[in-house]
């Protein structure tokens, strides 16, 4: 339920397929996206509760808040109707100490151990930078969610040697399954969503399905996700609060691009066997 005083979508949105996806998988599903990262631990012992009070949806989201806050106030201000930039929070919420992959390269001019770890090794996230889609789609204000995958694991990242500061090219792989990919999309870089997307992991062919979209739109965070039947809910803090409302019952992209005048800005797929 959104708090229309510290203004609440970003973690409305977000924390809403969280409870839904963890809803239909249980509790150590939820743990087990990162069972060394102290915030999403108290996500999960706050959904515990909820089961028998639902309060307590909101009062993990405001203790949440509460450390959030501590660690970073520009991203995450506690008061008021600023709002959050949502890659953020799946970024502290997603983080895994020891990561998916690995990421280095010895320089070719001082031999040198040059490491880059981005998001989508350590965290699951999949943000956008906007220089490197201008160097891999110089024409293309839109990828399908599957290009933007295959393209993210197969061009190197351009980084300095802390030594000798020649600009190395780094690879970066894949060596376990990230359990949740959450894609971002942003106005002129745009990821349109696939049902599924694929992507080698140590030599072997994995699969995610797309179960939730986030949207944003007019200063506001709204989402939808899909149960294990298939169907799709939508959730908005404001109008439908601690309620989830039954839309669609198939996969249909573009009609899940847009929600209620509001566009997809994050992308949420899950790995299935
Ligand atoms: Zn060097």
């Amino acid at each position: 339920m959104w708090d229309a005083v510290d203004h609440s979508c970003g973690f409305d949105a977000f924390l809403s397929v969280l409870w839904n996806l963890t809803s239909d998988r249980g509790l150590p599903w939820l743990s087990a996206l990162s069972p060394d990262n102290d915030l999403l631990q108290s996500v999960s012992a706050a959904f515990l509760l909820a089961h028998h009070a639902p309060e307590y949806l909101e009062i993990g989201r405001d203790a949440l808040r509460d450390k959030l806050v501590v660690i970073d106030p520009n991203a995450f201000p506690r008061r008021g109707t600023t709002g959050i930039v949502l890659t953020e929070l799946v970024r502290v919420l997603l983080r895994r100490p020891h990561g998916f992959g690995s990421a280095m390269t010895h320089c070719g001019t001082c031999s040198n151990l040059v490491r880059h770890v981005p998001d989508l090794i350590s965290t699951g996230l999949w943000p956008i930078d906007p220089f490197w889609w201008r160097t891999v789609f110089p024409q293309s204000p839109s990828v399908s969610a599957q290009e933007f995958v295959t393209a993210s694991l197969d061009t190197p990242l351009s980084v300095p040697c802390s030594a000798c500061g020649t600009q190395c090219a780094v690879s970066h792989e894949l060596t376990s399954v990230p359990p949740l990919l959450v894609m971002e999309s942003l106005p002129g870089t745009t990821i349109t969503p696939c049902e599924t997307v694929t992507a080698v992991v140590s030599g072997v062919s994995v699969c995610w399905r797309l179960v939730g979209v986030i949207y944003f739109g007019w200063r506001h965070y709204t989402s939808r996700f899909m149960d294990q039947q298939g169907l799709f809910w939508y959730h908005d803090g404001v109008t439908t609060a601690r309620y989830c409302i039954r839309e669609s019952t198939s996969y249909n992209g573009a009609w899940l691009s847009n929600a209620r005048s509001r566009t997809h800005s994050h992308l949420v797929y899950e790995h299935i066997d």
